[in-house]
């Protein structure tokens, strides 16, 4: 446990501080499965456990951000079994409660983790999730990605949450050019955004996608489409694939449909997110110190290609 607890730090640096990662994701994931086991059988887990914490700390030379409302990571599965058996978990969290739980499905994309504050309607900060307690500064930067609004209608203090990215075919004709091609799109978006000068940050012609209202004022939400709704309202960029399902034998036919389809996205995605429509149900379940339990991401089996960026459609 010592030496993969060891191992996946290591890995962790070089993925979430420095941006240039050692290994691929699904050789991160396999040993992080491992450890998981083994905390499991022996009852442990180590202090510095990636298990129980939210990668990332402040790179140096920035302004540090505290977060309104905590930003999480997300519990994994690979399979359809693990998908029903959450169902089952969550509902006897809720004490075997017989109402249907409704669940949205969403892509999952693949860049760095954006939190804007809006204050008076006007964006006056914007961060990385660092630990999810504490994140970088980045507001100049988060500036160049034009699709981002610099003010909106709603007028009290909220935070948005959302995934700054790097299209594939901007990333294709950026390496046309580069000096120095760029590994891939996940890398030149997360490199792109914690870069201190922001003129480079423009170069890179980021995009993004807004998937959530952390902290709000002024405002209650029922449910996620109401956040999704709320987000399109004020102009957010949001992805046009959001859908609402009334149990989860039903999401599991639309992750079948919906494979194919996410090939042909512009935007490096590592899967989709599977989370619980109604926020008061979101309210009961509540969070482990690591990750919502309302919430759960679907990953692909490994299709994975990173050599040849065209092809890099998932990153596993
Ligand atoms: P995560 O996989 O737990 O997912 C949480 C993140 O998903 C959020 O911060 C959010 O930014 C993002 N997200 C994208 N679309 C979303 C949506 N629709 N709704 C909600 N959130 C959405 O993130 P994590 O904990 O940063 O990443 C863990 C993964 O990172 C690992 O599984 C591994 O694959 C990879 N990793 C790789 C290395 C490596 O060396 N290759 C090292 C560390 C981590």
């Amino acid at each position: 446990m010592r030496k993969l607890v060891d191992k996946l730090n290591e890995y962790s640096y070089r993925y979430y501080v420095l941006d240039d990662p050692i290994v691929s994701d699904k050789e991160y994931d396999e040993l992080y499965d491992q450890l998981v086991v083994l905390e499991k059988k022996t009852n442990t887990v180590l202090p510095d456990s990636p298990t129980i914490r939210v990668g990332g700390e402040v790179l140096k030379g920035f302004t540090t951000h505290e977060h309104l409302a905590p930003l999480w990571s997300l519990d994994k599965c690979k399979t359809p079994e693990e998908l029903i058996s959450w169902d089952i978990r969550v509902k006897r969290l809720l004490q075997n409660s017989l109402l249907p739980i409704e669940y949205v499905m969403e892509f999952k994309f693949d860049g760095l983790t954006l939190n804007l504050t809006y204050e008076g309607g006007q964006l006056v900060q914007a961060a990385t999730r660092g630990n999810g307690i504490v994140g970088e500064g980045i507001l100049e930067q988060v500036k160049t990605i034009k699709s981002i609004p610099l003010t909106i209608p709603y007028k009290e203090k909220i935070e948005v949450q959302g995934e700054g990215l790097m299209g594939l075919s901007v990333l294709q004709e950026y390496n046309k050019i580069a000096p120095e091609p760029l590994k891939n799109a996940r890398n030149a978006a997360a490199g792109a955004l914690r870069n201190l000068d922001p003129k480079v940050t423009a170069t890179r012609k980021l995009d993004a996608f807004c998937y959530n209202v952390g902290y709000y004022e002024g405002i209650e939400f029922n449910t996620h489409m109401e956040i999704i709704d709320f987000l399109k309202n004020n102009r957010f960029p949001v992805s046009k694939y959001v859908k609402k399902f009334d149990n989860i034998n039903e999401v599991i036919d639309e992750i079948n449909k919906i494979k194919e389809e996410l090939k042909n996205f512009d935007f490096l995605t590592d899967g989709l997110v599977i989370k619980i429509n109604s926020i008061e149900t979101r309210r009961q379940l509540g969070y482990t110190q690591k990750f919502p339990r309302w919430a759960m991401a679907f990953k692909f089996e490994a299709e994975e290609v990173t050599t040849q960026l065209k092809d890099v459609i998932w990153q596993v």
